[in-house]
């Protein structure tokens, strides 16, 4: 075991493996509370979904994919190559000429329905294949992710034979084939949020998971077979970044679909530009998570480590920024750190868990150097004790606090457990900070004054505005950003508008 911790401004209190670092509740300690993983049966490899089939790719490459908190190799993909991309692409484009594209959307509805379905009677099974493919707690994958998931199938379900009353025209057309590229932080979920309206407004789509997470989208590829859906309406190409770039440049889409990094998403629009298709760009974050000096701390403390380490932080949407009102400061980062001395870290099929596996070594290394950076420029960093496995990929969950709004850490996405906490004297100092970035996706405000909450929200660049809570999601609510944080929205009847020619 690794030990993390004791940071420039010292441990809360040292503690055992396993144990609280907080003197209040030594000599309690959790059970292990294993998932079992039997339910799951990993095949040793996996074919590329086209055509309603699973298949090797055209040229025989396969890449690995491992289980972050072990290193365990799950399992060798099928690594999609130009000549596969193109069969997909007309395997989709006959599907939606020939079948998809004229059926009746009420026709439609019963298979989204029926995958909805197949995901919650399989939802165990979905679970221990995420959080074993993703490195992310049980708890998340089995009450967040899966369930979201089969929400956003019977939600646009629902749509399908309704789209005349979505306020888009009196007779909305799909727009053809979507090429879809997904990032591994939610696997299955960002997935769902991709396939589900596409489907429900009438398009195919060949969809490319990340290299790190393909297991879920294959396991619901399965899904889709089971469901009866016809061949080709829904392809899944597994492969690292050059399958992704191959699919969007590929002259047989009429749609691009992209969530992930600031980067590829700009790379993305310069090779969409010009081409006619419709494009939507989901990005990265740097969420401010206000608290105002009238906020409930307790409450508060809740939502600004749900904010930051719910998924190790790789959320897009995360509150990667604390702006704390300077009067409350001191009182609300005590308790933060005492509530992050209970975050239990480690196997993420424990049911107790509630920090799993950063992703990847590089998404590791990643956090490592941005946090370097964070105290190499001046800011003071902390974490509680806390013992770190020998194998996988793990960071302690950190705090920076004496922040200024030049650090690195105040401006890049870091994509992991790591907070940085500012201060603000007034609500219009918040704003201002809240507003330094060029990045717009979200934003938290905490506190009791109804009327604050209105002003801030007229006043805050960002897509997505949780008062008094965050990281809430639900698929009748639209979701997307401003700036570098992309364009376009996602869920409720806004993100039909990406799948029709309105
Ligand atoms: P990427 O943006 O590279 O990956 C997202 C998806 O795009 C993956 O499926 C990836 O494939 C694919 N892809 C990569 N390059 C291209 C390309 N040129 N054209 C088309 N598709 C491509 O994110 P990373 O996984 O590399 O993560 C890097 C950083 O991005 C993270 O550290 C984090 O800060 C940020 N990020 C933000 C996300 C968000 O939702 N805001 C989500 C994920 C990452 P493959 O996985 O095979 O490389």
């Amino acid at each position: 075991m690794t030990q993390a911790g004791e940071g420039a401004e010292g441990p809360v209190s040292r503690r055992e493996p396993g144990g609280h670092a907080d003197g209040l509740s030594a000599g309690w300690d959790y059970a292990p509370a294993p998932e079992s993983r039997d339910i799951v049966s990993i095949a040793p490899e996996y074919g590329l979904f086209v055509a309603g089939e699973f298949a090797p790719a055209a040229g025989g490459r396969t890449f690995s994919t491992v289980n972050p908190a072990t290193e365990e190799t799950l399992s060798r993909v099928a690594a999609a190559g130009p000549a596969d991309v193109d069969r997909a692409v007309a395997a989709a484009r006959a599907a939606y000429d020939q079948v998809w594209g004229p059926m009746p959307g009420a026709e439609r509805a019963k298979y989204l329905y029926r995958i909805a379905r197949a995901l919650q009677e399989r939802a165990r099974e979905f679970a221990v294949l995420e959080s074993l493919d993703n490195g992310k707690p049980i708890r998340e994958s089995r009450d967040v992710d899966v369930p979201l998931a089969a929400a956003h199938f019977f939600y646009y379900a629902g749509w399908a034979d309704k789209l005349e009353h979505a306020g888009f025209g009196p007779a909305p057309r799909p727009l053809g084939v979507a090429g879809q590229v997904i990032p591994w932080n939610f696997p299955l979920m960002m997935a769902a949020w991709k396939l589900a309206p596409a489907l429900a407004a009438g398009n195919t789509c060949v969809l490319k998971p990340a290299e790190t997470t393909p297991l879920t989208a294959l396991l619901l590829a399965e899904v889709c077979h089971q469901a009866g859906l016809p061949p080709g309406v829904v392809n899944v190409l597994t492969g690292a970044g050059d399958t992704g770039a191959a699919l969007v440049a590929h002259p047989g889409i009429d749609k691009v679909a992209f969530t992930g990094s600031t980067e590829v998403g700009k790379e993305i629009a310069r090779s969409v530009a010009g081409t006619g298709k419709k494009l939507t760009l989901e990005l990265g974050g740097k969420a401010a998570n206000i608290v105002f000096d009238d906020a409930p701390v307790e409450q508060a403390v809740e939502g600004i480590v749900n904010g930051i380490f719910f998924n190790q932080g790789h959320v897009c949407c995360a509150g990667s920024r604390l702006l704390v009102q300077e009067s409350v400061a001191g009182a609300v980062v005590d308790r933060l750190r005492r509530r992050l001395a209970s975050l239990r870290l480690g196997d993420p099929l424990d049911k107790n868990t509630d920090i799993g596996a950063v992703n990847s070594p590089e998404q590791l290394d990643k956090i490592t150097r941005l946090s370097a950076a964070g105290e190499a420029e001046g800011a003071r960093r902390w974490s509680p004790p806390c013992r770190l496995p020998d194998r996988g990929y793990w960071f302690a969950p950190t705090i920076f606090t004496g922040v200024s709004q030049s650090h690195r850490i105040a401006r890049e996405e870091i994509f992991g457990p790591v907070l940085s906490v500012l201060t603000f004297r007034t609500p219009e100092e918040a704003v201002a900070k809240a507003n330094n970035t060029p990045y717009g996706l979200s934003a938290g405000a905490w506190t009791e004054k109804g009327s604050r909450i209105l002003w801030l929200a007229q006043r805050l660049r960002a897509g997505v505005i949780w008062a008094n809570t965050y990281n809430r999601f639900d698929p009748a609510s639209p979701f997307g950003g401003y700036q570098e944080s992309g364009f376009g929205r996602e869920g409720g009847r806004h993100g039909l508008a990406a799948y029709l020619d309105a």
